[in-house]
């Protein structure tokens, strides 16, 4: 423990990526036969019209054998990709630019429902379930209200890096104060691209040196890298309700079920009755007494990429 500590950065950095390598090789059949995986394929097997579907095609969606990011984004936030064939999903799983995002928006077929002055705008089918939800809840005399205004809904990818860069500035600064993250560290990283931002975070939050807003828990459940969240796919609603049980019966009724471990308010639109999940390889977990469905990527936790928090 202590040599390790006083290994340099870089060395350090360099250890990370020969453990996750040797780690994947090692794991890296298992995965190949992971339920979600192979649901995920079929699905994208669709979604690109093609008969052939070949790994090098996944390597390409999402490269979870070399990148611990892809890994990660795909074990946070795939939920998503098993959604039902009525919705369009990307064949990335991590958007790289906003051009890159703005070509699979404008093709969707899009709606937007109206909550009082605030309008949300999903894919057609999202916001036709929505609709239900919403109608059924008024009758049990409760509401459905979206967080924080229209970016409940529809993001753009500059949303998205605006998000990012609200929490993780933020917590870099905290934990630079406090002496937890080298100012020179800290600095090289304000300017690095997202993806290695990212990439820093997960190492640094394998540590304990967490990135949420108060700094008790994973950067990953409360906002997603930029170009990774699910609100890019329009298939994703925050509810400012999301912690009322009656609400997420209602919701998940219509196909909304929550996806992301510890982001209460926030729901993705599967469009598949709760009994298909397990099927599309995704598994129901509790944290914290909430309940979320996740894709099933056993052997990712064994890379240490999910913290604890
Ligand atoms: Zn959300």
């Amino acid at each position: 423990m202590v040599i390790i500590i006083l290994l340099s950065h870089a060395i350090r950095n360099r250890i990370f990526f020969v453990v996750f390598a040797l780690v994947w090789s090692t794991i890296g059949g298992h995965a190949q036969e992971n339920a979600f995986v192979d649901f995920v394929k079929e699905r994208l097997k669709r979604e690109s019209g093609t008969t052939q579907y070949r790994d090098k095609d996944f390597d390409q969606f999402c490269s979870i054998k070399t990148s611990p990011l892809h890994a990660r984004v795909l074990f946070e936030y795939g939920a998503v990709f098993s959604a039902s064939q009525e919705v369009r999903l990307p064949l990335t799983c991590i958007f790289e630019t906003a051009a890159q995002t703005n070509q699979f928006q404008s093709r969707l077929r899009t709606r937007t429902l109206l909550f009082g002055t605030v309008e949300i705008e999903l894919q057609e089918e999202a916001v036709k379930h929505l609709s239900l939800a919403v109608e059924e809840a008024s009758r049990s005399g409760l509401s459905i209200t979206p967080l924080d205004g229209s970016i409940a809904g529809r993001r753009s990818y500059y949303d998205t890096v605006r998000i990012w860069g609200s929490r993780f500035y933020r917590a870099l600064d905290r934990w630079t104060e406090r002496g937890r993250i080298d100012a020179a560290d800290a600095d090289q990283v304000r300017m690095a691209p997202f993806r290695e931002q990212a990439e820093r975070v997960m190492r640094w939050e394998s540590d304990g040196v967490y990135f949420s807003t108060d700094l008790s828990k994973s950067i990953f459940h409360s906002v997603a890298p930029p170009g990774a969240s699910q609100h890019l796919h329009l298939l994703a609603f925050d509810v400012m309700e999301g912690g009322n049980p009656e609400i997420r019966r209602i919701l998940n009724k219509y196909g909304w079920y929550q996806t992301i471990r510890t982001d209460q308010p926030h729901f993705t639109f599967l469009g598949v009755p709760e009994t298909e999940l397990p099927r599309r390889g995704l598994q129901n977990v509790t944290v914290r007494g909430s309940s979320y469905w996740v894709p099933a990527v056993g052997p990712l936790r064994a890379l240490a990429l999910e913290p604890q928090n």
